[in-house]
């Protein structure tokens, strides 16, 4: 491998809309979420409208699967 051509990869800390914090890795720190596994509607069950503006696209992007 290159050097100087990965960012950073570290263990930081998500905060989500809903007061749950989570840890994982991520190159950048202190993140912030809209929704989170503990209010995720495929975890809770409950059906919400929350997919305004793509938000669960991109938590999917960001920590679904690979
Ligand atoms: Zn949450």
């Amino acid at each position: 491998m290159k050097q100087g051509i990965h960012p950073n990869y570290s263990v930081t800390t998500v905060k989500c809309a809903c007061g749950n914090v989570i840890e994982t890795g991520s190159t950048q720190q202190n993140l912030k979420v809209e929704i989170c596994s503990a209010c995720h509607p495929f975890f809770t069950g409950k059906q919400k409208l929350v997919d305004a503006g793509g938000r669960v696209d991109r938590f999917n992007k960001r920590f679904g699967k690979k």
